[in-house]
């Protein structure tokens, strides 16, 4: 994974918000009128991803149908079986699922649950993890996953647990490669939709392209702000982006760099404390406190 493909190569940056619910589980709106709703806000695609649980006869929610020009879908699911070390059920994203996806069993773990995911195509990701204190050994044991949902919106709004962050810093500081994805995570009973997405880099907008980018980390986050070019200069990274007011390379432990300013459009960091602890990722924020989060980039002798 080497996150700074996603601005060398050929492609474009596509919208999509990869975790959302329709009624096909507890969301308020038919899977037709989410599609709708995320295309009339200028998405480019979106994951449907009802919750896989009996009650809702195991959901992989068929939105081949809404794909139009210019909008496709990923089939995807959220799914679930018993045993955090809380004792709560796991909340596990998995985008790019099969529609004959087999019911959950009653003696499968979290970690078997994603490895079936992943062994079926899918990008596994860690959602919410702030939402219900999942830990960093239950995170570690998803040994399966792609990724960390490093912002989810309807957990923000509506009980302030939305981050991500600190946890996929704790993974990386263990050596994990793994990429940051945030998103909406929308049931539409409140306004908790058009918050977080992810901006995807594929040669053309497809669904097997767009997944295929998603687990080789060829994307970036946002609430707002767009990142259009990071490079390593020498000893320093070089940042281009939409106005922002900072700019950050936040690494591991306590490592970080930062610029301040005006509408600023371009940054350079110093590199030489970051590389040191093998990664560093770009955090920067606008006037507004809207973020855009780049994936892990391995630096040092990890690069
Ligand atoms: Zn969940
Ligand atoms: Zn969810």
């Amino acid at each position: 994974m080497h996150t700074l493909d996603a601005f060398r190569r050929s492609g474009t940056f596509f919208k999509g918000n990869l975790h959302t619910h329709s009624n096909r589980s507890d969301g308020a709106h038919s899977p037709e009128e989410v599609c709708r709703r995320y295309r009339e806000a200028g998405y480019d695609f979106l994951a449907l991803s009802d919750h896989f649980l009996p009650v809702y006869a195991f959901p992989v929610t068929d939105t081949t149908v809404h794909r139009c020009e210019g909008f496709t879908t990923l089939l995807s699911a959220e799914v679930h079986v018993r045993g955090t070390s809380l004792g709560e059920t796991w909340h596990i994203l998995a985008v790019g699922l099969p529609p004959a996806f087999e019911a959950t069993r009653a003696d499968e773990t979290g970690p078997m649950l994603a490895r079936r995911c992943r062994a079926a195509g899918a990008f596994v990701g860690i959602v919410h993890p702030a939402w219900y204190s999942l830990s960093v050994e239950d995170a570690q044991s998803i040994d399966s996953a792609h990724a960390i949902e490093i912002y989810n919106h309807t957990s923000a709004v509506k009980s302030d647990r939305g981050d991500g962050c600190a946890l996929l810093d704790q993974l990386l500081a263990k050596g994990l490669r793994l990429s940051g994805f945030a998103s909406d995570d929308a049931h539409f009973h409140i306004n908790d939709a058009f918050g977080a997405w992810v901006m995807v880099k594929a040669d053309q907008l497809d669904p097997e392209r767009l997944i295929d980018s998603l687990k080789l980390g060829h994307y970036y986050s946002s609430q707002g702000p767009l990142i259009e070019d990071i490079t390593i200069q020498g000893s320093s990274l070089e940042v281009r982006c939409s106005p922002v007011s900072s700019v950050m390379l936040l690494g591991k432990a306590s490592r970080s760099e930062c610029a301040f300013g005006d509408h600023m459009t371009s940054a350079s960091l110093p590199l030489d404390s970051i590389s040191k602890g093998g990664f560093g990722r770009v955090v920067v924020i606008d006037a507004h406190g809207k973020r855009a989060w780049s994936n892990p980039i391995w630096l040092g002798a990890d690069a």
